[in-house]
């Protein structure tokens, strides 16, 4: 069955890796993977442990686990922090009226991502100013803030990690510890570079969420969540079926030392954010080509792509502005004639045929802006064509 045969109209997403519009191209190597995977049953458990070895030993984390997204791995994240490897607790879930449960962030870190962490049963508490957001001082959050938050019904922090996140996340993680709290890290899409993958585990961050879907190109329904092995390993068991019999489980030493766990876990609060084996396999497949030597080639296509485009649009006499810092996925900034509206001409750009979808951040100083990251080279001449169609 085809996208066509539901009455779907394929799209040319020069958005970028975004989520609404599907993601990144699958890497074909995760789609061969897929496949292989599919024919074969395995123990979903056994190939989790797997799983945490391989991530342990390619980005030096304790453990990791695959969830359906890293939307998913917040909310798993959470539950970790929440119950840790108290069974009542996993059960409870979302339910956390009977121990800490509040997750402090900065103020200005909010955003709609919350709720995925909210979705485990905790309590959001925002901490801090962004006096140069408001326009009233030179000063944003700061780390005493979150120390002055604390209370005896924190579980912990979030911290959602861009190039301008403050404060930095070495000294969230200093409060953290004086503490005794964990840190979860909202990382998604901190990649590339792909050195971030290691970096902020090194970073003594406690659990980090990435995207599998995004820059990695693995199944856009897949996330990593990196961390401590005990967290990761509570996380685990509150994702996976747990109806096995109790008298055949033990709670995998590669995560918990012996007695650590009492008892078997029921279904947890994670239960719904299953990760297929094909899927597993794909995302692992995508990773270890996002390390190897193909990505670096991949930020130049990035940019030759980008270079095409803006050749073709300059010729025609549209402005347009190629945005290329070194280790930053390259951006064309291109500009809508002064008598236009650009809010029209995006929308007209996704209404024609072929259907364009481009980046909707900067319409309101007539900016569309183009992301190279998921336009195969088929669609760059008619890309071309249909930005040169809407703007006159
Ligand atoms: C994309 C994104 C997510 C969600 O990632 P999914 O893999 O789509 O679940 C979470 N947080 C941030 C900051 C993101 O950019």
């Amino acid at each position: 069955m085809k996208y066509e045969d539901l009455g779907v109209v394929p799209i040319i997403n020069a958005c970028g890796t975004v989520t609404r519009l599907g993601g990144a191209p699958l890497h074909t190597a995760a789609l061969a993977a897929y496949d292989s995977a599919a024919q074969q049953s395995v123990a979903i458990e056994e190939l989790q442990i797997a799983v945490s070895q391989q991530l342990s030993q390619w980005l030096d984390c304790e453990a990791g686990l695959i969830a359906s997204g890293a939307a998913a791995a917040l909310t798993l994240g959470t539950a970790a922090i929440l119950a840790g490897t108290d069974l009542a607790r996993m059960e409870a879930l979302p339910a956390t009226t009977e121990f800490p449960n509040e997750l402090l962030i900065a103020s200005d870190q909010r955003s709609g991502y919350d709720h995925a962490v909210r979705a485990a049963g905790a309590k959001i508490v925002a901490v801090g100013m962004n006096e140069v957001v408001s326009g009233a001082g030179v000063r944003r959050v700061e780390p005493w803030e979150y120390a002055a938050a604390i209370t005896e019904q924190t579980a912990g922090i979030l911290y959602v990690q861009t190039d301008s996140s403050r404060p930095l996340l070495a000294d969230v993680i200093r409060v953290a510890q004086e503490h005794g709290l964990p840190v979860l890290v909202d990382a998604a899409g901190e990649i590339p570079p792909v050195e971030n993958l290691k970096r902020l585990v090194d970073s003594g961050a406690d659990l980090v969420a990435f995207s599998g879907g995004k820059a990695m190109r693995g199944p856009q329904a897949t996330g990593l969540l990196l961390g401590t092995r005990t967290l990761v390993g509570s996380a685990l068991l509150q994702m996976l079926d747990m109806d096995d019999h109790p008298t055949l489980w033990t709670a995998p030493a590669e995560f918990f030392v012996a007695g650590e766990v009492v008892g078997m876990p029921r279904h947890g609060i994670g239960r719904g954010l299953k990760v297929s084996k094909e899927s597993i396999m794909a995302v692992m497949t995508a990773l270890e080509k996002f390390l190897g030597p193909e990505q670096s080639k991949l930020m130049n296509l990035w940019h030759e792509m980008l270079q095409r485009i803006s050749a073709a649009l300059s010729a025609a006499g549209v402005t347009a502005e190629l945005i290329a810092h070194e280790n930053q996925v390259p951006q064309l900034d291109v500009k809508v004639n002064s008598e236009q509206d650009a809010f029209e001409v995006c929308q007209c750009l996704r209404s024609s045929s072929p259907r364009v979808f481009v980046g909707h951040s900067r319409l309101d100083e007539g900016v569309l802006v183009i992301n190279a990251m998921a336009i195969r080279e088929n669609e760059i001449e008619p890309l071309i064509a249909a930005l040169l169609s809407q703007i006159h």
